[in-house]
């Protein structure tokens, strides 16, 4: 499965928009209060990060789990042709107002991507590709078109396309009618802490589901709709989610996991989990 690079961040073609433009209270996932529109006091002169090496052990574990879908670089280079918000700031309000929202419009091409390379019904694939390119032509407009951008519509067709892909793919694998190990997998379920170890779960739908510290340990979740789920802290140990649907870096960046752990081709393995 091939994703367009994009989609990636690439924090050396990026004026750090993400570490500025955002604001974070103080929580164990970031230490201290930062206001948005404030560049973070670990923020060096060249954009890089100063203790990037050391993010966990400071208090700072939020700044791994965030993935950008690659809108920093686009919005720093092609957006605002390479100016950053230091050397032009009458550009900082507005490059900060558009990274919020291109960072919306490149999520939504990531699931694209995915739904249009596993749809099986050739028109919901057309569906996919014809969203792909309207949102891509909206992304890569000037600032004020992307301002404009209805990114309530767009969710929402998004959203429809990814559930119809999501039924389909999840039906070939018997999801339909399948009698679920256990009665609490659904979408949007509170499994907090639950024990789901060891289970064939292939074709569920966990979309939006809370899974924070839940045990996935060695279970399979091949074309299991994972959109939205909170991964916080899941154990994901010697787990098959090289199949699974709608799974993102965040995600599996915010749970735990080994080198056993099986993941989508896209998606890398955290550093902090080997
Ligand atoms: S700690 Fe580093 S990565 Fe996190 S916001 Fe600050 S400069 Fe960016």
């Amino acid at each position: 499965m091939t994703f367009s690079p994009t989609l990636r961040p690439d924090c050396s073609k990026c004026f750090a928009v993400c570490c500025t433009a955002l604001g974070f209270a103080r929580s164990a996932d970031f230490a201290i209060d930062k206001p948005a529109a404030s560049a973070c006091p670990n923020m060096a002169s060249d954009f890089s990060c100063t203790i990037h090496q050391r993010l966990r052990p400071r208090g700072f574990s939020g700044c791994t789990v965030f993935d950008c879908f690659g809108a920093g670089q686009v919005v720093s280079q092609r957006t605002f042709g390479g100016t950053s918000w230091v050397k032009d700031p009458e550009s900082k309000s507005s490059m900060f107002a558009v990274f919020k929202v291109v960072k919306q419009l490149h999520e939504m091409l990531w699931y694209l991507s995915e739904a249009e390379q596993r749809a099986f019904d050739p028109e919901l694939a057309a569906t996919a590709r014809q969203l792909t390119m309207d949102i891509e032509t909206t992304s890569q407009g000037e600032a004020s078109a992307v301002l404009a951008a209805d990114v309530g519509r767009l969710h929402a067709e998004v959203r429809a396309l990814l559930m119809e892909v999501s039924e389909e793919v999840r039906a070939s694998y018997g999801a339909e009618g399948r009698k679920m190990p256990d009665g609490g997998i659904h979408p949007g379920a509170d499994l907090m802490g639950a024990n789901l170890a060891k289970k064939q779960l292939s074709g569920s739908d966990l979309r939006g589901a809370y899974l924070i510290g839940a045990n996935l340990e060695h279970s399979d979740l091949t074309a299991v709709d994972l959109l939205g789920a909170d991964l916080r802290d899941t154990r994901l140990h010697g787990a098959n989610l090289s199949g699974s649907l709608y799974l993102t870096q965040p995600q599996i960046n915010a749970a735990r996991g080994n080198r056993e752990t099986q993941l989508p081709e896209r998606l890398t393995t955290p550093a902090h989990w080997i």
